[in-house]
């Protein structure tokens, strides 16, 4: 069978495989990037966060991604029973970037592919990692097939697995683990947004409560055609019947916010279900590689942190592996694990509070304590990092104390103004 070398091999040109790729090559070393599809691919997650902006500029691609001119969104917006509440980026408490972008991902996905071959790192599009076996100095030996069957073997003295959905090493060496979030389902289109206003504000995401449990994305793109998504328990599906397009026209139409600016137009494809997409894994990393992006968890949809953490993710242990290339010593529960962790569970503490809606009381209070909003914002924006900010390094008991306190006060309001 054929064999060939290389110092870094990455499994996946997604956004964790092509900015961990970027990374390494800057520093000299060859790296070479394996992808099982033929792009551009679809796949779903098209709403970016600021601080995944930093990612893509350290790893150079940012350049390919702002020539595509996708939609600038600058925050996001939040709406239930007709009631806003809005977070703008300019307005927060870590220092970064004020804005990110909304993008097909199709396209988003190319243009990094793109820039990362411009900077001379090949990609072999259709071909699949399907064995991996590694040596005990920690250098490998990947199995990969193309679509006309032909196999060959790629040596590495390391290996970065973005492989997304695809869990190549979790599935190969038994690493998957059940994720503590229940499971839930989307139902999502692209429709020819016809009657969207400057008023729709385009350059946010839209995320309405439909149920206490069901929310929906909406999502536009530069192009008019906008995105929209239905998320939540599996069980709130089964009273929509009939063909996917059936379901999503009955759903849609059976939330006020978007119904009328949604009625009758068109889908660009049939609606798509995806379903029980939570899961996480043993360990992010052993001998001889790191896994990156939603290889090592992904939560769950609605603070748009999968492409953030995918890209972030990427850009620590991009630079890490190139530290242990080099010789040095990498601590990497200290270095890669726990700090990963970190922005993982801050979003999970975010995404957790939406679900049993302790966020639902403060996105929609009234009189909102402006300091406390731009903590919140900075969270929103991706600045899971910033243990400065008391609402990233009290994740787990901040959203709790402020809503009882919002509670508390509407009690003593309502009680004053007669139980009116
Ligand atoms: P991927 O983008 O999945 O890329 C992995 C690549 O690896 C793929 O191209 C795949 O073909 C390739 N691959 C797989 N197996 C193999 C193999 N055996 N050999 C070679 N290559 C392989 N995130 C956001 O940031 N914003 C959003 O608005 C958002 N919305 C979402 C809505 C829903 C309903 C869901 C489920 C997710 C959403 N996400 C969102 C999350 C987002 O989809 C992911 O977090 C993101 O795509 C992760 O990037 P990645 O590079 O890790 O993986």
């Amino acid at each position: 069978m054929q064999r060939e070398q290389t110092d870094v091999l990455v499994i996946g040109a997604g956004p964790a495989g092509t900015v961990a790729g970027a990374i390494v090559n800057k520093a000299g070393y060859k790296v070479r990037v394996v992808e099982k599809m033929k792009f551009p691919r679809f796949v779903i997650g098209e709403s970016l966060l600021p601080r995944c902006m930093e990612a893509l500029e350290e790893a150079g691609l940012l350049e390919s991604v702002l020539k595509m001119g996708f939609q600038r969104k600058t925050g996001a917006k939040f709406v239930r029973n007709g009631v806003v509440c809005d977070y703008s980026f300019s307005d927060q408490f870590t220092d970064g970037w004020d804005h990110a972008y909304q993008v097909t991902r199709a396209d988003f996905d190319q243009a990094l592919a793109d820039g990362l071959e411009a900077q001379g790192v090949p990609i072999e599009y259709e071909t699949t990692v399907t064995a991996i076996q590694f040596n005990e100095d920690g250098s490998s030996v990947t199995t990969v097939t193309d679509n006309a069957g032909n196999e060959k073997q790629i040596e590495a003295k390391f290996i970065i697995d973005g492989s997304g959905y695809g869990r190549v090493i979790p599935r190969l060496f038994g690493l998957d683990k059940p994720s503590n979030l229940a499971p839930r389902k989307a139902l999502f289109v692209h429709i020819k947004d016809v009657n969207r206003q400057m008023d729709d504000e385009p350059d946010r995401i839209t995320v309405i409560v439909h149920k206490p449990d069901v929310w929906v994305w909406v999502i536009p793109f530069a192009t008019g055609v906008t995105s929209v998504g239905f998320v939540g328990d599996p069980a709130f599906f089964e009273k929509y019947t009939g063909t996917p397009e059936e379901q999503m026209r009955a759903v849609i139409a059976d939330e006020p916010y978007i119904a009328e600016r949604m009625k009758d137009v068109e889908f660009l494809w049939e609606p798509k279900i995806l379903q029980s997409w939570s899961s996480t894994t043993e360990k992010f990393y052993g001998n001889g590689f790191v896994l990156t992006g939603n290889v090592t968890e992904f939560l769950d949809p609605v603070f748009s942190s999968g492409v953030t953490l995918a890209t972030v993710s990427s850009q620590i242990a991009g630079k890490l592996v190139v530290r242990h290339l080099k010789g040095e010593s990498v601590d990497w529960d200290k270095e890669y694990t726990e700090v990963m962790m970190q922005g993982v569970n801050t979003f999970r503490s975010y995404v957790m509070g939406w679900y049993d809606t302790t966020l639902h009381t403060i996105f929609f209070a009234n009189d909102q304590n402006p300091e406390i909003k731009k903590m919140i914002c900075s969270v929103l924006a991706g600045y899971v990092w910033d243990t400065d900010n008391p609402y990233v390094k009290e994740h787990d008991t901040a959203l709790h104390k402020l809503a009882k306190t919002i509670r508390l006060r509407d009690s003593i309001e309502y009680i004053n103004n007669g139980f009116k």
